[in-house]
């Protein structure tokens, strides 16, 4: 077999086999295959796309590329969720314990963040004494004894991903369909998920700006873990403002508190958390009832198991929650209204460079992130507002923030006309 075979078939709109995508992702791991014949094959998907079969083929190529965690110990279907990603979301961190203290088990090993503000595993790190490296025989036991442990990255998990991903990164292919959807798909296996619940933002702060591409990725990696025999789902759910009120490390981590222990919440985190935990709840196959699992979910956040699954997780992993109730920050700026009116946008990117600003976030991998610092939204698309209300505060260690406080002052657009609060979910695709 012959890369120049492989970039014409695929530069004139040929289906590649499973044996000729498997040749690719191998030769190119095991540096056989130079970048340039592989950046040119990219680019060729980029523009010509892979069909289903090609889809699935990359996927399976990519998964095998590396170890593939096994989690047969625990003799139950693994359920795991995925966030394409966006500004505020700390879903994982409510809808685990809700999903866990329903007795479906939950081993889930999560990364660090890129970008604006940390990852799962960063903000379970805000809180002190809390382990995210553990050794395999304690990932198991825990699983064992809690039914619910969450570790960073163990193994060497899709190393084709890694490589592939840098090189999409610098030859300007990160935005295809199928390449993203087998990215996803294939860590997502490689983790040791029999069922996986996708959530797709869609919005400002996402990486599909418009629902019909979001529609377009969710229905591929559908179809991808349902011919590899996982059973699959994507809630397409809204990204045009950050979820929650923070953003951040610790004070999200504040918030997921609060809505466990105190039940309250911001609309938007709960409608989200609920549909996600209802979801999980329905492919493990402890129920097969829609509405009688979302009321479970319901009861077992009002009953405050959830909570106390929640706080036994921690615990378990050396976590002292009471560390948490204080962000030791050098300053608080409240930033507020000029004028009255209707909130209409708050560009959730913008509220995600300010907080990486701020030193929530890391560009590269090797960076340190801030775990203290972060911003707080006081209000939300469609609230009304007065001249002289708090917008944001910032929780900062800089000494100036003059370049933060812009960010996030131009961040927001207020409106004299009233603004219909914007859907939390705007699609399922099964
Ligand atoms: N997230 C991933 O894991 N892979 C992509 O290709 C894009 C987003």
């Amino acid at each position: 077999m012959r890369m120049l075979d492989l970039i014409r078939k695929k530069k004139t709109g040929q289906e590649l086999t499973k044996e000729e995508i498997e040749f690719f992702v191998s030769g190119y791991v095991q540096n056989a295959i130079p970048d340039y014949q592989v950046s040119a094959l990219l680019m060729s998907i980029w523009f010509n796309g892979l069909s289903l079969n090609e889809t699935v083929a990359l996927t399976n190529a990519m998964v095998k590329s590396g170890e593939v965690v096994d989690l047969s110990f625990i003799n139950d279907v693994v359920v795991d969720k995925h966030s394409t990603g966006g500004i505020g979301d700390k879903t994982s961190l409510i809808v685990l314990p809700i999903v866990a203290s329903l007795g479906v088990p939950i081993a889930k090993m999560s990364g660090r963040g890129l970008g604006f503000t940390g990852g799962t595993v960063d903000k379970l790190e805000s809180i002190e004494g809390f382990k995210t490296e553990l050794s395999l025989e304690q990932f198991k036991e825990n699983v064992r004894r809690y039914g619910l442990c969450l570790v960073g990255q163990m193994g060497n998990l899709v190393p084709a991903d890694k490589k592939i991903y840098a090189l999409r990164d610098v030859t300007e292919t990160v935005d295809s369909i199928p390449l993203i959807a087998s990215s996803i798909m294939s860590k997502k296996i490689a983790s040791g998920a029999d069922a996986i619940v996708l959530d797709v933002k869609v919005g400002s702060g996402a990486f599909m700006k418009d629902i019909e591409s979001a529609e377009k990725l969710a229905q591929v990696m559908v179809k991808i873990g349902k011919e590899m025999k996982r059973n699959t789902i994507a809630i397409l759910s809204n990204m045009d403002q950050p979820l929650g009120n923070s953003v951040g490390n610790k004070i999200e981590v504040q918030e997921v508190v609060r809505f466990l222990r105190d039940n309250i919440w911001e609309n938007d985190l709960y409608e989200l958390s609920v549909e996600i935990a209802t979801y999980m709840y329905l492919l493990s196959g402890k129920i097969d009832n829609l509405d009688k699992a979302k009321e479970k979910v319901i009861e077992v956040i009002r009953n405050k198991s959830a909570y106390n699954k929640f706080t036994e997780f921690v615990n378990a992993q050396g976590g002292n929650i009471e560390s948490i109730e204080k962000l030791d920050v050098k300053h608080q700026i409240d930033i507020v209204s000029e004028q009255d009116g209707y909130v209409k946008e708050i560009n959730s990117e913008e509220v995600g460079i300010a907080t990486m600003m701020l030193g929530a976030g890391r560009e590269r991998k090797e960076d340190s992130i801030d775990h203290e610092v972060g911003v707080k939204l006081h209000v939300k698309i469609g609230d009304k507002i007065s001249k002289g209300d708090k917008l944001f505060t910032i929780y900062s260690n800089k000494d100036n923030n003059d370049d933060v406080k812009t960010k996030l002052a131009n961040s927001i657009t207020i409106t004299k006309e009233e603004v219909t609060k914007p859907p939390v979910i705007h699609k399922i695709v099964r």
